[in-house]
Order: structure tokens, then C-alpha cells, then sequence
């Protein structure tokens, strides 16, 4: 078995779409940076990879690289998905954290789960997702960010 930490940190700002785990969440601001800014997505790749002994995401999916310059969150996450497979693992269970002042993920919880579950081709069962705020303390605690924190762990594939 191997265990692998992924972390993730994006602006938010008006005028973008609010992508989390591959879920559109309803909200007046959204997160920005590299191709859709979706952080869970990004931190579950980089815990994959983390896991699987592979490169991190900046080297895999550089923003200079044409091919990768707008890939969304869930093309990167099915890809890495992918190469984890090839490198021989599958995974045993996910567990994540997003962090966030607003909006509050109580009511998306369940799509989310469905969704990141259904992007690393595992069930639902083995993945786990909560929220905390940030005591309004911070960037995050002034709602000017999210972020994401994610283990995983892998088993080799029979
Ligand atoms: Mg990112």
C-alpha cells in the first residue's frame, strides 16, 4: 500500500465558474488560475500521483504546454487516473477537506463525492469529502480563496 497528500490553493473572483471535484457549485464568484482552477481536482491528481511515485502535476500538465494550457480539472484528473492504473496500483480509499469560508458545500456534498468517485473509477463508498471554514481568519477566513487538502491510498492491482 502507498499513501499520497495532494494540496491545492485558488483565488476566487467574480465572473468565473465555481468548479469543485468536477462539480459545477452555484455561487456569484469563481476560482481562477491554471485551465478551470478546480482545486479538488487538483489536489486528488496531485495525491494520486504523490502515491504512485509519479511526477507532481506542474510537471506533468505544465501551464506553458499548449496541450494543457485550458485542460479542465476532470481531463486531468481522468488522465492521471490513467496513469496511475498503468503504473500498476488502484485505489483503496480518498479522503479530502476543502476549505472555504463561502459557499457552504453541505448541500453539494453528495455530487461531489458521486462525481470525484466517478473520475478516479472508484465508488462512492471509498471516497469521503467534508468542509470546514477558516474561522474567517487568512485569505481563505476572508473568502478570497479556496483551498483543498487530499489523502489517498493505493493497492497494488492483483
Ligand atoms: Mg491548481
Amino acid at each position: 500500500m502507498r499513501i499520497g497528500l495532494g494540496y491545492d490553493l485558488h483565488r476566487l473572483v467574480a465572473g468565473r465558474p465555481l468548479m469543485i471535484g468536477g462539480v459545477r457549485i452555484p455561487f456569484e464568484r469563481g476560482l481562477t488560475g491554471h485551465s478551470d482552477a478546480d482545486v479538488l481536482a487538483h489536489a486528488t491528481a496531485d495525491a494520486l500521483l504523490g502515491a504512485a511515485g509519479l511526477p507532481d502535476l506542474g510537471q506533468l500538465f505544465p501551464d506553458t504546454d499548449p496541450q494543457w494550457k485550458d485542460a479542465s480539472g476532470e481531463t486531468i484528473l481522468r488522465r492521471v487516473t490513467k496513469l496511475t492504473r498503468e503504473a500498476g496500483y488502484r485505489v483503496s480509499n480518498l479522503d479530502a477537506v476543502l476549505i472555504a469560508e463561502q459557499p457552504k458545500f453541505g448541500p453539494h456534498r453528495v455530487a461531489i463525492r458521486a462525481r470525484l468517485a466517478e473520475l478516479i473509477e472508484v465508488e462512492p463508498e471509498q471516497v469521503n469529502v467534508k468542509a470546514k471554514t477558516a474561522e474567517r481568519i487568512g485569505a481563505i477566513g476572508a473568502g478570497e480563496a479556496i483551498a483543498a487538502q487530499v489523502v489517498v491510498l493505493l493497492q497494488r492491482a492483483e
